[in-house]
C-alpha cells in the first residue's frame, strides 16, 4: 500500500489521532498552519472530491460531521474553516481525500 493516508488509516504510519468513527479518522497535521490544524480522512481510499462518486455520499457527509466533532472535541468556540484542496490547481498534495479543519486564529479570505 503506497498511499500515505491509507497507511495512516491502517496504523502503519503513526499519527497523532484526535477522533475515529466507523468510516473516518481525524489526526493532527504534521505541518500545522493554524493553532488547530486537523485532517479528517475516510478510511477507504477516495482520491479527491473531484473523483468521488454517488456511492460516496454518506462517507462524504461523515467527513463533514467529523470536522464538527473535531471542533467540539478541541473546544473551538470562535469558528473554524473546512478546506478540501482538490486536484493540482486546488493545491492538493496528498491524493487521498482529506478535509483540513483550521481554527484558533482569524483566517484570511480570499485564500492565496
Ligand atoms: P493538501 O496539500 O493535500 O491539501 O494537504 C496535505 C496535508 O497533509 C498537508 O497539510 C501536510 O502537512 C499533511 N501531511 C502530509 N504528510 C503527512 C503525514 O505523514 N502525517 C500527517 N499528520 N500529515 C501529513
Ligand atoms: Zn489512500
Amino acid at each position: 500500500m503506497s498511499c500515505i493516508f491509507c497507511r495512516i488509516a491502517a496504523g502503519e504510519i503513526p499519527a497523532q489521532r484526535v477522533l475515529e468513527s466507523e468510516g473516518v479518522i481525524a489526526f493532527h497535521d504534521l505541518n500545522p498552519q493554524a493553532p488547530v490544524h486537523v485532517l479528517v480522512i475516510p478510511k477507504r481510499h477516495i482520491d479527491s472530491v473531484g473523483t468521488a462518486g454517488e456511492d460516496d455520499a454518506a462517507l462524504l457527509g461523515e467527513v463533514l460531521l467529523q470536522c464538527r466533532r473535531v471542533a467540539d472535541a478541541l473546544n473551538v468556540t470562535r469558528g473554524f474553516r473546512v478546506v478540501l484542496n482538490t486536484g493540482e490547481n486546488g493545491g492538493q498534495t496528498v491524493p487521498h481525500l482529506h478535509a483540513h479543519v483550521l481554527a484558533g486564529r482569524s483566517l484570511g479570505w480570499p485564500p492565496g
